[in-house]
């Protein structure tokens, strides 16, 4: 591994070389690390990215999660070119994009009565936190052990973050997250302890959770769980929000709540609903929730507002990419023939699991594909102990070097992973594709 990074990679170390100097750590994406040295990528087309040097890597880390056709996909880049020649990337007024991709967003996730589009996933889990709030008149969010929610105050809070150390939110003082509780992840009971211990305390506006786990299904969640969180929601009168940055639209057209039929009050979009491009947050939800992100100085409205906003919210560029993304997904079955190839390439690696006698650990939801090594067992199959103990932040350490080794080899075989323990898939995988990156996962 070390020896095909030197030789194939020089380039890459050339421009890292220096980028260290300007930037810190050298590279700008937290997922973007690589053993010894972080790659410098310069194409993306469908299946395949290449580096400065001009070798070729399967993609699985898709930007992330957007890209569930496969990289810059033809019909969405003319879309955005063809904005770009009428109006350019953003007016700071009205556009026409900004309501046909909220009609979409609405018209195929059952509980999104309105949308309000916003610049990221981490914008729009403020937001639907500062309407439950206002909503409720309550103060606490629950949220899940080890989901992130992305890096706000408030919710950068017992987070785990793949090939990362647990974040405990260093550089937020503790005061900013008094009112952020966590609860063990897939574990009901806890959640209702909690939420009846905040009935004495201001009560819990709402919980927030990652429909198929927390860090988007690393610990794997199901129906009957996201059930049990509604009932306990409806119990309690606390919002359910459903964080389905990763989820929506990659899970299903109909999103993470579709696919468990479940009706979550508020629902936090991002990635696939700019379609690869930036500026993707948005939160959808009922109509009574949502009026307290009505916009404009001119409403007239009654009740208190949350201040939501951004100079580059809710732009053209980002509506455009995202509203012809969708129809392409609807046009094109995309979101069903990804999640296949997930299904696919999850029991290949189980086989080869089972080959090799590796103690590791393969599962998927759709798209979103895991593999776990050694180190990630204890989380992948028994997170019903607090991460707290000692000896599981110790672990987490190891894991971290673990993980870094993981991915790098599997780069230098041509695969890139999600910081080598997640492997989102794409529509423009075809089978043959799967087996050759089989072959070179064995
Ligand atoms: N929620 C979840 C579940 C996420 O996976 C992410 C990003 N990975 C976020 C929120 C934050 O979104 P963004 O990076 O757009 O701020």
């Amino acid at each position: 591994e070390q020896e095909y990074y030197e030789k194939k990679c020089a380039k890459s170390k050339a421009m890292i070389g220096e980028a260290v100097d300007v930037i810190p750590g050298g590279v700008q994406h937290n997922l973007a690390f690589n053993h010894p040295f972080p790659l410098v990528f310069t194409k993306a087309e469908g299946a395949y990215l290449y580096d400065i040097d001009g070798n070729q890597y399967y993609d699985f880390l898709q930007a992330g999660g957007p890209t569930v056709l496969g990289s810059n996909p033809p019909a969405v880049r003319s879309k955005v070119i063809d904005l770009l020649n009428d109006c350019g990337p953003s007016t700071g007024l009205f556009h026409e994009y900004e309501y046909k991709l909220a009609k979409k967003i609405a018209d195929h996730v059952e509980t999104v009565e309105m949308f309000r589009m916003l610049g990221s996933g981490t914008e729009a889990c403020m937001a639907a936190i500062r309407v439950a709030r206002l909503a409720t008149k309550k103060k606490y969010v629950l949220k899940m052990g080890g989901a992130y929610h992305g890096w706000s105050d408030q919710l950068a809070y017992g987070i785990r973050i793949p090939g990362s150390k647990w974040t405990q939110a260093h550089g937020v003082p503790r005061h900013m997250f008094k009112y952020t509780q966590e609860f063990f992840p897939g574990d009901l009971i806890d959640l209702e302890r909690k939420l009846r211990f905040n009935q004495l305390r201001g009560g819990t506006a709402a919980v927030l959770i990652e429909p198929v786990g927390p860090e988007s299904g690393t610990r794997p969640l199901d129906k009957e769980f996201n059930k049990g969180v509604e009932a306990l929601c409806r119990k309690y009168g606390a919002l359910l929000i459903f964080d389905e940055v990763v989820t929506a639209f990659r899970i299903g057209m109909a999103g993470a709540q579709g696919y468990f039929g479940v009706s979550p009050d508020l629902t936090v979009f991002g990635k696939v609903i700019a379609g690869g491009y930036p500026g993707a947050g948005g939160l959808g939800g009922k109509r009574a929730y949502m009026k307290y992100l009505s916009a404009g100085l001119q409403s007239g409205e009654k009740h208190k507002k949350a201040l939501v906003g951004g100079t580059m919210a809710a732009n053209p560029l980002s509506c455009v990419a995202g509203y012809y993304m969708l129809e392409e997904l609807d046009r094109t079955n995309a979101v069903q023939r990804a999640g296949k190839i997930g299904d696919v390439l999850t029991a290949g690696l189980k086989a080869l699991i089972a080959k090799h006698k590796l103690p590791f650990v393969a599962f998927n939801q759709g798209s979103i594909c895991h593999l776990e090594t050694v180190g990630t067992l204890h989380y992948a199959i028994d997170w019903s102990k607090p991460w707290r103990i000692p000896g599981v932040l110790k672990a987490t350490s190891e894991r971290k070097k673990e993980m870094e080794h993981m991915g790098a080899a599997y780069m230098a075989e041509g695969i890139v992973t999600l910081a080598g323990s997640r492997l989102y898939t794409s529509a423009a995988y075809t089978d043959e594709m799967i087996d050759d990156v089989l072959v070179r996962f064995d």
